[in-house]
């Protein structure tokens, strides 16, 4: 029996939630694995019950289970609540809670769907690669911040980039065991071109290389990078890279695909992971069974491969995905003419039929 804590959130994430929770029951039918989910609140829902947008008890109760799975928080009724009590608290809280220390954004084209891409079809078609987020350290987490006010009455803003040994090691050893994995090349992401903090970066990631031979590493500026992403984005397979640099090229990266309501995405460290979809709780549509929940359904898939190593169920569902979009079945967010709209709930009823045909 596996534990899993699930956090359905605010907005669309109790929707597309309940979604992943089917396929997780059909999981259970197709084979022998078991799983204990506990429902726990976050965000939004967690402030309206308790005043705070997630307790130390809930956050107890995440640590001790072998793997996380959250909808999305947020939404206009908590916008004015002052920075510490604001829902998406919950969720640092919970992804430092868990030392979940590498966000992982898998960047994948559904040949279905390749038409909504801003980038010509030549470029994206195909496209299948993994950004490595570094998530807990780094500028935004650099002690050494503030506004101060200068002698000639002018203010200063500053910030620090800064990564210890220990930190980029750990992120770059998951880079490599991700590459093992798959086409076995990892692109490490810098700017030791201007910044000590990238010098060392580079130093560590070159180090660590030497215990994966079979993995091919390259270098590239995080400029270059964000042009080669426009260019040729299909020479990457693993991309690693530091906080700053990793949130701006995985938007950047996201938009590659065309659709939100279908990134989905993992929080890693040594022990619980978090698995949560890219977008928000998209109020403008909650409570209408407009959602698309194949962003929160593949981000299940890479629970079953991360925290409980079945990647042979995980492929099970992505191909569950790719069939219903293959027969023509649209959430309203993808919809095109000549397809067919279907509802939040009718999409992951498709998706758990799709699972029975082995
Ligand atoms: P959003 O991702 O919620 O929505 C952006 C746009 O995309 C909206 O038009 C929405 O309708 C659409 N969209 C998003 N997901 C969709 C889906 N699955 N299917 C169909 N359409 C979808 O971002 P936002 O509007 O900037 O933020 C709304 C709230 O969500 C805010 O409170 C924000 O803080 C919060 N938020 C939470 C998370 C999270 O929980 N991880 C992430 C981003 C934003």
């Amino acid at each position: 029996m596996h534990k899993i804590a699930v956090f359905p959130g605010d907005g669309i994430g109790l929707e597309v939630t309940a979604q992943a929770m089917k396929v997780l029951r059909k999981i259970e039918e197709i084979s022998a694995l078991r799983f204990e989910t506990e429902e726990l609140l976050a965000g939004g829902a967690s402030i309206d019950k308790y005043g705070v947008p997630l307790t130390t008890e809930n956050l107890e109760k995440a640590q001790k289970t072998e793997a996380v799975f959250l909808g999305a928080v947020g939404g206009p009724k908590w916008d004015n609540l002052p920075s510490e009590k604001r829902p998406e608290k919950g969720l640092l809280a919970l992804r430092k809670g868990l030392n979940a220390y590498a966000n992982v954004r898998p960047v994948k084209m559904f040949p279905q769907l390749v038409f909504r891409s801003p980038i010509k079809e030549e470029i994206v078609k195909g496209l299948d690669f993994v950004i490595l987020r570094e998530l807990v350290s780094g500028i935004y987490f650099g002690s050494l911040r503030g506004i101060e006010r200068l002698p000639d009455g002018a203010e200063r803003g500053f910030n620090t980039m800064s990564y210890t040994t220990f930190e980029i090691e750990r992120v770059a050893r998951k880079a490599f065991e991700f590459a093992r994995k798959r086409r076995k090349k990892v692109t490490s992401v810098d700017k030791a071109n201007v910044l000590e903090v990238s010098q060392l970066w580079r130093k560590v990631v070159t180090t660590v290389a030497k215990d994966y031979p079979d993995v091919e590493l390259s270098h590239r500026y995080v400029d270059d990078c964000a042009m080669q992403l426009i260019r040729d984005p299909r020479q990457f397979d693993v991309i690693v890279t530091g906080n700053l640099f990793g949130d701006i090229l995985s938007d950047e990266s996201a938009m590659l695909t065309g659709s939100i309501g279908m990134l989905p995405s993992a929080s890693v460290g040594d022990k619980v992971a978090m698995f949560e979809p890219v977008h928000g709780s998209a109020p403008d549509i909650a409570g209408r069974d407009m959602a698309n929940p194949l962003a929160t359904i593949l981000s299940l898939a890479m629970m079953m491969e991360y925290s409980f190593d079945q990647a042979v169920l995980a492929r099970r569902i992505e191909k569950a995905v790719e069939a219903v979009l293959a027969d023509g079945y649209r959430t309203v967010d993808i919809y095109t003419e000549g397809t067919t709209k279907v509802g939040c709930d009718k999409m992951g009823d498709l998706v758990v039929q799709k699972l029975t045909v082995a």
